[in-house]
C-alpha cells in the first residue's frame, strides 16, 4: 500500500516548538532507551537550555529499521507531493525565521548575523530540493546488439545516514536531508552533541509539521561521549546505503575505515588560503579577508586562515587590515551589532589557544591579540599573526578567530605557498584583473575559489565541496540529486538471441 500523506496543516508559528529532550523515531517523539539525558549548553552563559536525550546503540538498530521500512512506501509517492512538502517547509521555515535564529544564537553562540545568513541558506536548500523530484531522469541508450534496446533508470537509494557538525547545523543538516527526502529517500540524522536542536530536531519538527510521513526521517541525539558509539552503530549497519558526513577530517578518515562498502560524501576540514595580489582593491581586498576570517568567529570550514600577501603591498595591508579587524564588535551574540561572538567550548577554546602560544614559539608575531573573557569565558577577541605557511596556526586548521598572514615574493610564489596544504576546500583570491584573478582561481587545489569575495560562500544550487584531505562528493542542485540516487542498466531484447552456434 502506498501512503498519502497530507501536506502540512495552516503554519501557526506564534505557537513556538517545544519538547527538544526526545529523539524522533518512527513519527513518535520519544525518550531513549536508558532514559538518561545529557545538557544542552549556551557558549554564551555556560547555562543549559535545554535538556537532551541520550541515544542508545539499540534506539539507532531502531531508527535505521524503521527508515528502511517507511522508504519503500515513501519512493512510490509523486513527485508532485515530495515537490509540495519541500515548498510546504520553506514556508514553515521562512514563518519560523526568528524562532530559529533565538535558538541559533543561544545554542551555538551564532551572531544575529550570522544565524540570519544560515537561515537564508538552509531555506532555499529546501525550496531547491522541491524541484529535485522532478529531475529524477533516466536515458535511452544505443546497442550494438540487434534488437536490444539499453535504458538506464535512476532511483533513489533507500535509506541515507547524515550526520552533522555544529557550527553551521541548520544549513549543514538540511543540504543533506532535504535532497534525499525530496528524491524518495528515508534518512537516519545524528546531529552534533553540539547542536542537537538546530542540528537536527527543530528541522524534523518543520519536516512534521510540513507532513512528511512517519517514518521518513529519524533524529537520534546524544551526549559527547557517545559520539563515538552511537556514530558507529550508524556507520557500520549495513542499512544505510550512503553516509553524508560533515565534520572534521579525523573522524571521516575513522568513517572510511569502518563503513565497509558504502557510497559516500564527506565534507571535512579546510585551510582556505585568501590571496591579495598587488593590484587588488585593497578596501575590497580587506573587508572581505576580514569577513573572511572573523565570519562565525573563523568556525567555518571555508574560514580564512591564511592570508597570502604579494610583497609589493605587504606592510600598507596588513596596517589597514590590522585597522579593520580592530574595529569589529566583540560581544553578547545577541546583541545585533555583535561581529564576534564566543566559541563553542572549552575544549575548542584550549585547542586555539595552544595554537596560538605554538605559532609563537615558532618565532612567529603575534600582532593583534587579547585574553578570553565573557560570562563563559569563551569570547576570544579576533586574533592576527605574521608567519609563514609552516607557523601553527597556518599548517593546522584553528576553526577559531585567528588568522595568519603570510608575506608571497609574487603571485608563483603566493599559489605555491596556497596549494601547500594537505587541504583543498575553499579558497579567494583578489586582484583589480579578473581574468588574471580566473587563470589563478584554476590552478588553486580547492573545490571552490571566489574571486574578489570572502571565502566562505554556499549556494544551493551549486557545487559545494572540497579536494584532497577536505573530503569526497559535492552538494547542491544536480550534483547532489546524482549523490543520493543510483542508476539501474535495464536492458531489453525485442527480438530473439541465438546464443550458441
Ligand atoms: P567532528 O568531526 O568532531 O564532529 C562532526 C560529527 O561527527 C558530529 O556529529 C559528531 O558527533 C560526529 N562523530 C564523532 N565521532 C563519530 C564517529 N566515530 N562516527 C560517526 N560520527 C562521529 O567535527 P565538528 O567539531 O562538529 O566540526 C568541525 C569540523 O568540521 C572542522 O574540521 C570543519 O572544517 C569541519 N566542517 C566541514 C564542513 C564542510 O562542508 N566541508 C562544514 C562544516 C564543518
Amino acid at each position: 500500500m502506498t501512503t498519502t500523506p497530507t501536506v502540512g496543516s495552516p503554519i501557526d508559528a506564534n505557537v513556538r516548538y517545544e519538547g527538544f529532550d526526545t529523539l524522533y523515531v518512527g513519527g513518535m517523539w520519544r525518550s531513549g532507551g536508558a532514559g538518561q539525558y545529557t545538557d544542552d549548553l549556551d557558549p554564551w552563559t555556560g547555562h543549559s537550555i535545554t535538556p537532551i536525550a541520550r541515544a542508545t546503540v539499540r534506539d539507532v538498530q531502531e531508527a535505521l529499521e524503521t527508515a528502511r521500512d517507511a522508504q519503500r512506501d515513501w519512493a512510490k509517492t509523486s513527485p508532485g507531493l515530495r515537490a509540495q512538502v519541500m515548498r510546504t517547509a520553506g514556508d514553515i521555515l521562512t514563518a519560523r525565521k526568528q524562532e530559529f535564529i533565538d535558538w541559533s544564537v543561544r545554542e551555538v553562540g551564532s551572531t544575529v548575523g550570522k544565524a540570519t545568513v544560515e537561515w537564508e541558506v538552509a531555506r532555499g536548500e529546501v525550496y531547491e530540493a522541491a524541484s529535485m523530484s522532478y529531475h529524477v531522469t533516466g536515458q535511452i541508450l544505443p546497442s550494438d546488439i540487434p534488437g536490444k534496446e539499453n535504458r538506464v533508470y535512476r532511483a533513489p537509494l533507500g535509506v541515507i545516514a547524515v550526520i552533522s557538525p555544529w557550527n553551521f547545523p541548520l544549513n549543514l543538516t538540511t543540504r543533506s536531508v532535504a535532497p534525499a527526502i525530496a528524491l524518495g529517500n528515508s534518512v537516519v540524522l545524528k546531529p552534533s552533541e553540539e547542536s542537537p536542536v538546530t542540528g537536527g530536531l527543530f528541522l524534523a519538527k518543520v519536516f512534521e509539521e510540513a507532513g512528511v510521513p512517519a517514518g521518513v526521517l529519524q533524529v537520534v541525539t546524544h551526549a559527547r561521549e557517545d559520539a563515538g558509539a552511537v556514530g558507529d552503530a550508524i556507520t557500520t549497519s549495513p542499512i544505510p546505503r550512503f553516509i553524508s558526513f560533515t565534520g572534521s577530517t579525523n573522524v571521516g578518515r575513522g568513517i572510511t575505515r569502518k563503513a565497509g562498502i558504502k557510497r559516500m560524501a564527506l565534507e571535512l576540514g579546510g585551510n582556505a588560503p585568501i590571496v591579495v595580489l598587488a593590484d587588488a582593491d585593497l578596501d575590497q581586498a580587506v573587508d572581505g579577508a576580514a569577513f573572511s576570517a572573523f565570519h562565525h568567529q573563523g568556525q567555518i570550514c571555508m574560514s580564512g586562515n591564511r592570508l597570502i600577501v604579494e610583497a609589493p603591498i605587504f606592510d600598507r595591508f596588513v596596517d589597514r587590515f590590522v585597522e579593520k579587524v580592530r574595529s569589529l564588535p566583540v560581544g553578547n551574540p545577541a546583541d545585533p551589532s555583535t561581529f564576534i561572538g564566543p566559541v563553542i567550548n572549552r575544549r575548542q577554546l584550549d585547542g586555539i589557544l595552544d595554537k596560538l602560544e605554538r605559532a609563537r614559539q615558532s618565532g612567529a608575531k603575534h600582532i593583534l591579540g587579547g585574553e578570553p573573557t565573557g560570562p563563559s569565558g569563551l569570547l576570544l577577541p579576533p586574533q592576527i599573526i605574521v608567519g609563514d605557511n609552516e607557523t601553527p596556526t597556518a599548517a593546522e586548521e584553528v576553526f577559531g578567530p585567528v588568522i595568519t598572514i603570510i608575506r608571497a615574493e609574487d603571485e608563483a610564489d603566493a599559489l605555491r605557498i596556497a596549494n601547500a596544504t594537505d587541504y583543498g576546500l575553499s579558497s579567494a583570491v583578489f586582484t583589480g584583473d579578473l581574468d588574471r584573478g580566473v587563470v589563478f582561481a584554476q590552478q588553486i587545489e580547492a573545490g571552490m575559489t571566489h574571486v574578489n569575495d570572502a571565502s566562505p560562500e554556499g549556494e544551493a544550487h551549486v557545487a559545494f565541496g572540497g579536494e584532497k584531505d577536505s573530503g569526497l562528493g559535492r552538494f547542491g542542485g544536480q550534483w547532489v540529486l546524482e549523490e543520493f540516487t543510483t542508476v539501474h542498466w535495464i536492458s531489453v531484447q525485442r527480438t530473439p538471441r541465438h546464443y550458441f552456434g
